[in-house]
C-alpha cells in the first residue's frame, strides 16, 4: 500500500492521517490522539458510518421523521439502507428512541426515531 491520507472524524479537531503499512501492521501519523489509528485501521480495511436520514410518517404534525440507527453499518451498506428507508412509512404518534424498523438489510442494526412525534 502506498501513504494514504484520511481526514479523522471521530472528534470535530479533524486531523489528517497518514498511514503506510508494512508486514508488521498499520503506521500512523499525524493523530492527535490515540482513537486517531484505530479510525484509520478501521476505515481501510472495514469502513461503517451511523446512518442519520428522515422517513415518511402518517397522521403526524410533520411529514417526516427523523432517524438514526442504533450503531455502525458498513459504508458499502448506506445506499441500499437509505433504499429500503426511502419505503419506509411509519405511523404517529412516535416516541423518541422508538424502533421503527428492526434489523435493517439483516446488520443486527436498528432504526431508532430521533424525536417524538404528536398525532395530528
Ligand atoms: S486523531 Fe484524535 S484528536 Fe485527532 S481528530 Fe481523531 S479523535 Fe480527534
Amino acid at each position: 500500500m502506498d501513504k494514504k491520507e484520511l481526514i479523522c472524524i471521530v472528534c470535530p479537531k479533524g486531523c489528517h492521517l497518514e498511514i503506510t503499512k508494512d508486514k508488521e501492521g498499520f503506521h500512523v501519523t499525524g493523530n492527535g490522539c490515540k482513537r486517531g489509528p484505530v479510525y484509520a485501521k478501521k476505515e481501510l480495511t472495514n469502513p461503517t458510518r451511523v446512518l442519520t436520514t428522515t422517513v415518511k410518517i402518517k397522521n403526524a404534525v410533520h411529514d417526516r421523521l427523523p432517524v438514526v440507527t442504533d450503531g455502525e453499518i458498513p459504508k458499502g451498506s448506506l445506499m441500499k439502507a437509505m433504499n429500503v428507508l426511502n419505503r419506509l412509512e411509519v405511523e404517529a404518534p412516535v416516541r423518541s428512541s422508538q424502533v421503527v424498523l428492526k434489523n435493517i438489510l439483516g446488520s443486527g442494526i436498528d432504526i431508532l426515531a430521533s424525536k417524538s412525534m404528536n398525532k395530528r
